[in-house]
């Protein structure tokens, strides 16, 4: 018997609670393995998903939960066997297959991850699906050319959202790696925090969310981590200087994006997507690797809060209104 949160759904609506379920309920996968979780955590996509937004889950009585860490309980993957430390993001985990928010997951072995050397469970979930890709949109914009030494005075690499999830990770990850880093937020609570975590300006949340006037501005921007989407990706691409990359990873600002075609044409400018569900193997490795290597491990835990399984009844409401700082643990098994 496990404990987890199940989503049930009556007559259209869905409600959840925590209940103590048997292990044969736990889905079959093929290379399956079954994992002991010690910790999950909560990301945007979770708080849509416990509060019935967005159509996410199709099947139910679901467990959600899009990431966990834990220790492998018995193995049909050749890969993987009982002791080993796992960590599970993407794959739609927690959406179409049942997910974190439990004391014991099953899923592909081909899913997961060996927790990498130098973290343990809990780090993990401290980084999660939300740590994870602030590091792959960084990868990203490396890899169309932003380097530290292109940052100066005016010209710096901008995150919006800076104080949630994915943007207090790339914060820190950016200033680390010798990024001069500008963070938007629209809490002015968060300034101190940000600062902290290596920001060295701050810009308010309703600025860059107005639309722009002009199709292109003052070129303020060699790169962007952007979770915010809405008129605030398009004003920033307005603002992105010559050859200047932006990695798209979020809409908690809104999903519709109006702009013009002359970022692109006058300016170079470079949109880049970022999805961290299915993203490869070997990728996904090279990504946890380098969080371990990129990221100090005292900046992740000032980002770090924890909470328990029955705290999610109600936290998934307060992610989607923005209150939730940084990143915020679950220990299954409190
Ligand atoms: P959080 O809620 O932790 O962070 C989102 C931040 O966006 C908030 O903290 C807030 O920052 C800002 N924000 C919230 N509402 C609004 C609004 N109406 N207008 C402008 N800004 C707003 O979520 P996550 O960091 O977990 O995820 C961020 C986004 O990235 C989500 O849309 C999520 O779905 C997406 N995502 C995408 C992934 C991918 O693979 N592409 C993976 C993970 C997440 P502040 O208070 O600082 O203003």
């Amino acid at each position: 018997m496990f404990k987890a949160i199940l989503l049930e759904e009556t007559d259209g609506k869905v409600s959840a609670g925590i209940q103590e379920l048997d292990d044969s309920r736990l889905p079959e996968h093929e290379g399956g393995v079954t994992v002991a979780v010690e910790y999950s955590t909560l990301n945007y996509k979770d708080g849509m998903i416990l509060n019935g937004v967005g159509r996410l889950v199709r099947s139910y009585p679901h467990v959600p939960g899009v990431d966990f860490a834990g220790v492998v309980e018995s193995s049909d993957h050749p890969d993987y066997k009982p002791g080993d430390r796992v960590v599970s993001t993407g794959w739609r985990v927690g959406e179409v297959t049942w997910g974190g928010y439990a004391q014991k997951a099953r899923v592909k072995g081909d899913w997961l991850v060996p927790l990498p050397d130098g973290l343990t469970t809990k780090r993990a979930m401290a980084l999660g699906t939300a740590g994870f890709t602030a590091m792959i949109a960084i990868m990203a914009l490396e890899e169309h050319g932003l380097t530290p030494e292109q940052t100066g005075e005016g010209r710096e690499v901008l995150v919006t959202g800076a104080a949630g999830g994915v943007g207090s990770v790339a914060v820190a990850l950016l200033a680390n790696l010798g990024y001069r880093v500008a963070g938007s937020t629209g809490r002015p609570e968060t300034h101190d925090y940000l600062r902290d975590l290596g920001a060295h300006s701050i810009v308010e949340r309703a600025e860059l969310a107005e639309v722009s006037k002009r199709p292109l501005e003052r070129e303020r921007w060699v790169g962007c981590v952007d979770s915010v989407g809405g008129t605030t990706l398009a004003h920033v691409l307005a603002e992105t200087a010559y050859k200047g990359s932006v990695a798209a990873v979020g809409l908690a600002g809104g999903n519709i994006l109006e702009t013009t075609v002359l970022p692109f044409l006058l300016r170079g400018v470079n949109l880049l997507g970022v999805d961290s569900v299915a993203c490869p193997g070997p990728r996904r490795r090279a990504a946890w690797a380098r969080l371990v290597k990129d990221l100090p491990m005292a900046k992740l835990d000032a980002m770090t809060n924890e909470a328990k399984l029955a705290d999610l009844l109600t936290l998934g409401g307060d992610i989607l209104k923005g209150r939730v700082r940084g990143r915020l643990v679950i220990d299954v098994n409190a």
